[in-house]
């Protein structure tokens, strides 16, 4: 999804940093958490001291590497690996995945096929379905319980929710039944009470949370390991309406003229190799983590209403008028976008034929989501992407007339995206694209994004993370919206011809850095709070700039494609990510991942000190923060005709500027300062720049310039 700017829009920490504290400021800093230090001790020791009599209590010395940054003697612990969580553990030691950042050769995931029945009636503004899911569990566990999602069940007025608010309360995902494997499920049985000897057989199966976003259905019969079971779910779901919500997905449909629903119907929830099963309730703000599988959806909807969704449209001869599917099949054959249906050409009898029952069918492989729309005064346009290794592909557009201004260059936008993101990562690879308009604007599922042309870009993004590379997206927003924005730069330069730059963005993250809630490793996006839109969207871009500055900007995107390639149609972790990028760019990057995604450090850098000495010069830099960073000098010279010898690693850009690089391992010896030595000969230098292309997080930057007197 995309979220407006403003809540985007960073945070800025307004605390002054303690090293930016005047000394006096230190010292009251410093005495008053001495002060608590000796009141957390004192307690302690009164608590011990009846305990074990004579418990010799000494002060706890202070952290210097924390707490003071100035001085020669104090050396910074630098981390280079990062936290391998029990989950992780879990799955290498049986090789699901495996340290290469690869799948291992026991890698599994669930299929989960639907097929669904569903009816929507306007005036009630109601969705009525039965679904089959066939769940293929391809794990060597026996499932003694299922998770389903319901998500509609936001809806009801007392669920927790995080900052999203319906316009309208309904009453929610109503599950009127489940069947599972043939046998029914009693709705309207309670668990069964805990024996003192702890768990219990379960003589009945029975669901719990059926009123919540996420329920659980205990079996009597569990379903076995690598077996195939039916699971049957009838439910009717309202479609929320009405204005002053707050938040995606809150609104599902204009008055009773335009439906767009999504997270309609029942879905089986993920159970992976990482954590089992997954509990994580739905709160609004981020998003899903779904299994993939097929869709075989009929959709039945009253006559003279239009019907757009995943999957490609089983049959069309049925529904479309005979000039409607001639101009589909033209809107394959040219750049320019062809009108499908236009104003004055909807309804039964113009393009859409009569018939008893107003049936859409559509079908979709490996997809893990399905969502869709329906007017019955929606026009149609359509133009064409051109996917390498494919060919073209249809892109469509279904919007409300009055609001074509806002499609006027979203078919361009779409094909743009998708094609670009074809050759920066790997080829779309699903048959279509539809963007569907309505009250959600900002909004992806696989082959259909509710967007007009504002969000295309992004939401075009969506269609390879999370539709083809299934992320987690409620614990690890960051793997799908951090990249789609990064990706975004990219894709935004290249339809203006212009070269991507990520120069700056970097550095930006010294002025963010500190709020304990951004850390995108320490915080499960759903729980993100404030932060949330900048641990999931905004963090990962500046990740990535630093990251270029490491090792190049075209070795990493070089390196994420083969990640894509590596990982499409299944679910890596961050774990997966991070050691993948290790192994393609040939480099122990685990200090890099570790500050970035596990802290809030920063590296705050500057030019402490600089001396000719003879033909060479000595510069000392200095890293305040914990993070380390390689360090990078632009070296500007004076004029003059003495020969600037060239130094090993240094290049020049020009006749006169030098770049020279020292790689990050020059701090791993724990120390803050670095003497750096130039070593170019008589010419005069005239200025030096620390970092000169903003690459590394510095809340400060005017001290990383020095120019010669
Ligand atoms: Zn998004």
């Amino acid at each position: 999804m995309i979220i407006p700017i403003k809540k985007v829009k960073f945070q800025l920490n307004t605390t002054v940093k303690y090293s930016e504290m005047s000394a006096n400021l230190r010292l009251v800093f410093r005495n008053k958490y001495l002060m608590k230090l000796k009141i957390i001790v004192g307690l302690l020791f009164l608590s011990c001291y009846s305990v074990f009599g004579q418990a010799q209590i000494t002060e706890a010395p202070l952290n210097t590497t924390i707490l003071n940054d100035s001085g020669a003697l104090q050396k910074r612990a630098i981390r280079k690996n990062i936290p391998l969580t029990n989950s992780i553990q879990k799955a290498y030691k049986a090789g699901t995945r495996d340290v290469s950042g690869r799948p291992g050769p026991n890698y599994w995931q669930l299929k989960t096929d639907y097929s669904i029945n569903a009816n929507l009636n306007p005036e009630t503004q109601t969705i009525t379905g039965s679904e089959t899911i066939a769940l293929h569990n391809n794990s060597g566990d026996k499932l003694n319980q299922i998770v389903l999602r319901l998500d509609h069940n936001i809806y009801r007025p007392r669920v927790p929710r995080g900052f999203s608010v319906p316009a309208e309360t309904t009453g929610g995902m109503v599950v009127t039944r489940i069947k599972i494997n043939g046998t029914e499920i009693d709705l309207k049985a309670s668990p069964p009470r805990q024996s003192s000897q702890g768990q219990q057989k379960i003589e009945k199966s029975f669901a719990v949370g059926l009123d919540q976003t996420v329920a659980t259905v205990v079996l009597a019969k569990p379903i076995d390991a690598r077996s195939v079971a039916t699971i049957d779910i009838d439910w009717h779901t309202k479609l929320p309406g009405g204005e002053g919500g707050q938040g995606h997905r809150m609104t599902q449909r204009w008055e009773s003229k335009l439906f767009q629903p999504t997270q309609w119907y029942p879905r089986l929830a993920k159970y992976d190799d990482l954590r089992g099963w997954d509990t994580n309730v739905y709160l609004g703000p981020s998003e899903f983590y779904n299994n993939f599988g097929g869709f075989d959806v009929k959709i039945e909807v009253p006559a003279g209403w239009l019907v757009s969704g995943t999957g490609v449209l089983q049959n069309a001869r049925e529904a479309l008028a005979p000039f409607v599917r001639e101009r589909l099949a033209s809107a394959l054959k040219t750049d320019a976008e062809v009108m499908i249906i236009k104003e004055g050409e909807r309804g039964v009898g113009k393009a859409l034929l009569p018939r008893n029952k107003n049936v859409w069918h559509f079908l979709a492989e490996e997809v893990n989501d399905f969502a869709w729309a329906t007017s019955n005064q929606f026009v149609w346009r359509s133009t064409r992407a051109n996917i390498p290794n494919k060919g073209y592909v249809p892109v469509h557009m279904f919007y409300l007339p009055e609001r074509a201004n806002l499609f006027k260059n979203a078919g361009k936008n779409a094909r743009h995206a998708l094609e670009f993101y074809s050759k920066l990562l790997i080829p779309y690879a699903f048959p279509q694209l539809t963007l569907q308009d309505g009250p959600s604007a900002g909004m992806e599922y696989p082959m259909v994004i509710n967007s007009n042309q504002g969000a295309a870009d992004h939401e075009t993004f969506h269609q390879w993370i999370p539709m083809m590379m299934g992320t987690n997206e409620t614990r690890y927003g960051w793997m799908d919206e951090g990249f789609n924005q990064y990706s975004n730069i990219l894709s935004d330069a290249d339809a203006r011809g212009k070269p991507f730059n990520i120069d700056r963005l970097g550095q930006q993250y010294g002025s963010i850095s500190g709020n304990e809630d951004e850390p995108m490793m320490m915080w499960n996006a759903n729980y993100g709070g404030t932060f949330y839109g900048f641990q999931t969207y905004g963090k990962t871009m500046m990740m990535f700039s630093m990251l270029g500055g490491v090792v190049g900007d075209n070795a990493m995107n070089a390196a994420i494609k083969k990640y894509m390639e590596t990982w499409k149609f299944k679910h890596p972790s961050p774990w997966d990510f991070t050691f993948f990028m290790n192994k393609e760019l040939g480099r122990d990057l685990n200090w890099f991942w570790y500050y970035w995604l596990f802290t809030t450090e920063s590296v705050n850098g500057s030019i402490n000190n600089v001396t000719a000495q003879g033909e060479k010069t000595q510069i000392t830099i200095h890293q305040a923060g914990e993070m380390p960073s390689p360090v990078i000098l632009k070296v500007e010279f004076a004029d003059g005709n003495e020969k600037i010898k060239s130094m090993p690693n240094a290049k020049m850009v020009d006749d006169k500027t030098a770049i020279v690089k020292w790689n990050e391992d020059v701090w791993f010896n724990g120390n803050r300062d670095f003497q750096a030595t130039l070593d170019f000969g008589k010419r005069p230098i005239k200025k030096i720049t620390l970092d000169p292309f903003g690459r590394f997080p510095d809340s400060e930057t005017k001290d990383n310039v020095w120019t010669s007197k």
